[in-house]
């Protein structure tokens, strides 16, 4: 082996499985690409990188049916602001990530908490079926029918057991959507508390996201705010149900029913050689409370260091109503996701800063369920039980087992044989 990349760009599926038996032949560890925000397409590595851009077809089956779900067939490289334009015209939207230029390959595989995830569950609830090159090199579909731990292990677990090459997802009407963005100044401890009470009862339509992040970070504008998404048409309701929000001193508060397209993040593509953000120092969690010591620990890390990012969403709803055991994704009891952490900017974050951040991120996540790998770095593998139940990490082993005895697919949060 040499310390070459060897880049592809396949456009089917039969080129995915060619490039798969000639990595294994030259013995070429593999990193796989779709929308290029994860962590292991950042970092440049030996062997044969397989960029998926090429497969980005999104094809809805038959005729969108005025009301009805619809089966949507997507390429393994596309990316969310595609897909959303696409299915928008056609009154049609899935529930994905935030951001315009992720990827659908990554988000879904890892879960996928959505701008919808009340209204619809992750991106991988959504899923009915995949076609995937495995590590032998075979093509092979998957659904609850057909290879089922497979199908299974694939909603959640990562890019571990194979290459998705078309996801087959259902598609839901959109009968309209409202908007709300809610611009905080002074203290945000208060308007979350607002939030989190809000959300205890809140209809399924609601799916709210706080972020508070500092000028230099390029994934959303800077300053503490909530953008909330109505799942429907009906504004007023929506204005009824977050005026306790809205109708704080010191939020302001805006509505509007835009397409669902517009309301995705645009973020810049990744650029191929150009110089990487600094690395994130902090962590992220699944909670099933948001309590009001957890809330001044957030308030007061996002103000301890400049350069932090505080992010929160909204679970429960459909996402709660997922058996836990029929996906690979962890702690369905959740009602919140949180981040936390501080960039390590060189030059400012020196070893005492970085040990106090680290510490306390661990206070932070002390209360968590689980921790949501989409999020989470590439060092520690130890970390990666945490990211599942007990049950579904065991299951996993046996399914990568099965399908990846030679762990072909490891860069990624690797699952040991
Ligand atoms: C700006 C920004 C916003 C984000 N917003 C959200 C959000 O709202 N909700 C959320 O849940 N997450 C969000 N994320 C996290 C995101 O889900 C992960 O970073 C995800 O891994 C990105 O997927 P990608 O396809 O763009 O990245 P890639 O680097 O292309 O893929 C990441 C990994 O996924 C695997 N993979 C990707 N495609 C395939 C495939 N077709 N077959 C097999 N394996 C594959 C590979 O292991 C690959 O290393 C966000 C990230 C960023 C940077």
């Amino acid at each position: 082996m040499t310390d070459d990349i060897v880049t592809a760009r396949p456009s089917n599926a039969a080129e995915v499985a060619d490039l798969v038996r000639r990595a294994q032949h030259d013995s070429l560890p593999i990193t796989i690409v779709a929308g290029g925000h994860g962590p292991w397409s950042h970092a440049p590595a030996p062997g044969m990188r397989i960029e998926l851009a090429d497969l980005s077809d999104v094809e809805i089956e038959g005729l969108a049916l005025d009301g009805e779900d619809a089966v949507v067939h997507i390429g393994g490289g596309a990316v969310w602001g595609d897909v959303a334009a696409k299915l928008g015209a056609d009154g049609l939207a899935i529930s994905s990530g935030d951001t315009a230029s992720v990827g659908v390959g990554g988000l879904t595989l890892g879960g996928g908490i959505g701008l919808m995830v009340r209204a619809w569950g992750l991106a991988a609830d959504q899923l009915v079926g995949a076609q995937v090159v495995t590590a032998s090199g075979g093509i092979v579909e998957t659904s609850a029918d057909e290879n089922p731990d497979l199908f299974w292990a694939l909603r959640g677990g990562g890019g571990n057991f194979g290459i998705v090459t078309r996801f087959d997802f259902l598609a839901h009407p959109v009968t309209g959507i409202a908007y709300g963005e809610y611009v905080i100044t002074g203290d945000a401890g208060r308007v979350i508390r607002a939030a989190r009470d809000v959300m205890r009862d809140a209809p399924r339509e609601l799916t709210m996201t706080y972020m508070d992040v500092p000028p230099m970070d390029p994934s959303a504008p800077a300053g503490a705010r909530i953008s909330a998404v109505w799942a429907g048409d009906d504004v007023e309701r929506f204005r009824q149900v977050m005026a306790p929000v809205a109708d704080l001193d010191g939020v302001d508060a805006e509505y509007t029913t835009p397409a669902y397209r517009d309301i995705l993040l645009e973020m810049p593509e990744p650029v191929e050689g150009a110089e990487l953000p600094p690395c994130f120092i902090g962590g992220n969690g699944l909670f099933t409370r948001l309590d009001d010591e957890l809330i001044d620990r957030l308030v007061a890390f996002r103000a301890a260091y400049p350069a932090s990012v505080v992010f929160l969403r909204s679970l429960g709803g459909a996402f709660g109503e997922v058996p836990q055991a029929s996906t690979a994704f962890p702690a369905r009891t959740a009602t919140w996701f949180v981040m936390a952490g501080a960039f390590d900017i060189p030059g400012v974050v020196d070893d005492d800063a970085r040990a106090a951040i680290r510490a306390d991120w661990e206070r932070i996540e002390a209360g968590r369920l689980a921790e949501y790998g989409n999020f989470a770095d590439t060092e520690r593998p130890d970390a990666v039980p945490g990211m599942f139940t007990p049950e579904a990490h065991e299951r996993l082993r046996a399914v990568k087992a099965q399908w990846d005895p030679q762990n072909v697919f490891r860069r990624n949060h690797n699952i040991p044989v």
